[in-house]
């Protein structure tokens, strides 16, 4: 079975529509898709639809931003009800600061010489209810102040760069308590990305699983070869489970298309193994 636990779609920053998403992941041979836009759950209903018209199983999910000490983390919630109360006004919460924060990164960035961002970025939304970092950086690269994606964020919009600002997003034990309240199980994602030391991403993974956390990101393209292992180890020690995703934004844009992740190693437990 080939598993694809997190995907972004134009609910979020993904460059796809939810039913465009899921018909891509079915055709390109994945058996079990989760789509996990960020702080949102709109995208399902149009997901789910769609995927009544393949052999393919869709999982209700979403990727809650995070604030623990003074990194931003997120956590993927699978199996989650779109409907819970609890979980639909906790997304509807973080979310509303985004709009402030993207005032805040416009200013940062005039700051540094680039004019209109905000407007810039505006153009780049797809979804009324979410503008993100990914909308400035497709502007930038589309105004030629960077060659890609990855340079729009590594020169203007990662924490120590101009167009970088801090923003308070939910506490951990906010998140999963919604994600769990909402029937779902709680997924560190991409753990290999946070800027921690070998002592700090022990001490994350020690509260996540204390805080009841569920499993961690093994596969995902944020990861190196070298950290598949290394996190599938860290899954094993801190008896957390094992989720894999692509974390498909879009063609053209992400290292890793829709399924296109290795096997999982052996002696993890799948996060779908209580599935
Ligand atoms: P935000 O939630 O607005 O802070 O935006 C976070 C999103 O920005 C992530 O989900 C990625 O899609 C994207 N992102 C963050 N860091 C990078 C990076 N170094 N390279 C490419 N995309 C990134
Ligand atoms: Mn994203
Ligand atoms: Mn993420
Ligand atoms: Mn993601």
């Amino acid at each position: 079975m080939r598993y694809d636990l997190h995907c972004h779609s134009t609910c979020s920053d993904g460059l796809l529509a939810p039913a465009e998403v899921v018909r891509r992941a079915a055709s390109r041979g994945v058996d079990v898709l989760a789509l996990t836009d960020h702080d949102e759950l709109q995208g399902l209903e149009e997901a789910r639809e769609a995927a009544r018209e393949t052999d393919m199983r869709l999982v209700n999910g979403t990727e809650v931003s995070v604030t623990w000490d003074d990194h931003t983390l997120h956590i993927v919630g699978l199996g989650v009800d779109p409907y819970e109360q609890g979980l639909v006004q906790g997304l509807t919460d973080i979310r509303a600061g985004r709009d402030s924060r993207a005032r805040r990164i416009a200013d940062a960035l005039e700051a540094a010489g680039i004019d209109g961002a905000f407007e810039g970025a505006r153009n780049y939304v797809t979804s009324e209810r979410l503008i993100s970092r990914t909308h400035f950086a497709r502007f930038l690269v589309d105004c030629g102040h960077v060659r890609d994606i990855k340079d729009a964020f590594r020169r203007y919009l990662v924490r120590g760069k101009p167009g970088y600002t801090s923003h308070v997003w939910a506490t951990l034990p906010q998140a999963l308590g919604w994600i769990h309240g909402a029937g779902g199980q709680a997924v560190l994602a991409h753990p290999g990305r946070y800027d921690l030391t070998p002592t700090g991403m022990r001490r994350l993974l020690a509260e996540f699983r204390d805080a009841g956390g569920d499993a961690i990101e093994v596969l995902s393209s944020s990861h190196t070869t070298a950290q598949y292992a290394e996190y599938a180890t860290y899954a094993r020690v801190y008896g957390l489970k094992a989720s894999c995703g692509s974390d498909f934004h879009g063609p053209g844009e992400s290292r890793l298309d829709l399924g296109e992740l290795p096997p999982m190693p052996a002696g993890v437990d799948p996060v779908w193994s209580v599935w």
